[in-house]
């Protein structure tokens, strides 16, 4: 198949990319090249049967062209992590919504299947353990900045759901819960890579709030399969799929087993949130999946515990103190 990555060169989609060149497929990754890092593509940057091309998903006519010559698109692009959110707010709200709606269209009017990327962001207070599909999204106040990237997502899911129910647009959407890896980085303040720099770094682990908030990490080795099944399967199409551990930590056990990992001799401090994010800043207290629906759908079970992940991210840093 031909298939289009938007955001190809981030973190998630630049494993993805490799491995559907590696399953041979033609790949071409639409990527803005600002939380996206050439780099990441390295290692199939000479494949025959990858393109790069830099440009925005809030181009439409870039999206028009891309969309236009490809099978099915996996839509991952957007503005990610908490620092650019908080930072560019306006900014990421205008990609998140605008740039699916771009992708979404053009799906459309191409007949091109589609998988939308979502985030388990999008349930924002809702602690049960066990999120299901159908459960409710509690997303804060508007004019707490942290919720804008929920309430872009929430709009994305509908969006691409009522092209599809209405439409016939083939879309399958995938809401993830705290996908870790190689590659991510840690500077737009995801916590995995960051505790792990600072405790390579010897420098303390900032905890922020209490650190009794949970939270469940997911291997990106588990999660890229999970999209290309839910891609590929006809069955899925118009449905909200969960992808994500089950595996709970708090925020504190997580700093102390990367200390452990990693015989560091750093300490942890404790950061109120208002110091790490701004005033105001709500945190989301737990965030547990339940993915039944894609384990039953395409067998999906993640096979990546937290320390294989924690393990993998150590030697990544290691290897490329800039990722973190
Ligand atoms: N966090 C932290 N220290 C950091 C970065 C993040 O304690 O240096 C916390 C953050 O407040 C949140 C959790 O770790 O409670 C996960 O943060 P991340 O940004 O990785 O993901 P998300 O908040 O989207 O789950």
């Amino acid at each position: 198949m031909k298939i289009l990555v938007t955001g190809g060169a981030g973190f998630i989609g630049s494993h993805l990319t490799e491995r559907l060149l590696a399953d041979g497929h033609e790949v071409t990754v639409l990527d803005l090249m600002t939380t996206g890092r050439a780099e990441n593509l390295a290692p199939v940057a000479d494949h025959p049967a990858l393109s790069v091309i830099k440009g925005s998903v809030t181009n439409s006519s870039t999206v028009d062209r891309c969309v236009s010559s490809v099978d099915a698109v996996y839509h991952l692009a957007a503005a990610v992590g908490l620092f650019t959110i908080l930072d560019k707010t306006l900014l990421s709200l205008r990609t998140n919504i605008r740039g699916t709606e771009n992708v979404v269209d053009a799906a459309y009017r191409y007949g091109t299947r589609l998988l939308v990327a979502s985030t388990s962001e999008v349930y924002g207070k809702n602690t049960k353990v066990g999120l299901t599909e159908d459960d409710d999204r509690i997303i804060g106040s508007p004019l707490v900045s942290r919720w804008s990237y929920a309430e872009a997502k929430a709009v994305d899911e509908t969006l691409t759901h009522i092209y599809a129910r209405e439409l016939g647009l083939r879309a399958v959407i995938v809401r993830l819960f705290n996908t870790v890896g190689p590659r991510q980085s840690g500077r737009y303040g995801m916590v995995v890579p960051r505790f792990v720099g600072q405790a390579l770094a010897g420098e303390p682990l900032t905890v922020y709030g209490t650190g009794q908030q949970i939270r469940c990490f997911c291997h990106v080795a588990d999660v890229v399969p999970a999209l290309i099944a839910l891609l590929e399967d006809d069955t899925a199409t118009a449905q909200v799929f969960n992808v994500g551990s089950s595996e709970q930590v708090t925020i504190s056990d997580l700093a102390k087993r990367i200390i452990a990992t990693t015989g560091s001799r750093s300490e942890i401090t404790y950061v109120p949130y208002g110091e790490a994010y701004g005033e105001g800043y709500e945190d989301m207290l737990r965030r547990v999946p339940d993915c039944s629906r894609a384990e039953q759908q395409i067998g999906f079970r993640p096979r990546r515990t937290l320390d294989d992940i924690i393990a993998s991210v150590v030697e990544d840093v290691t290897a490329q103190p800039l990722g973190a």
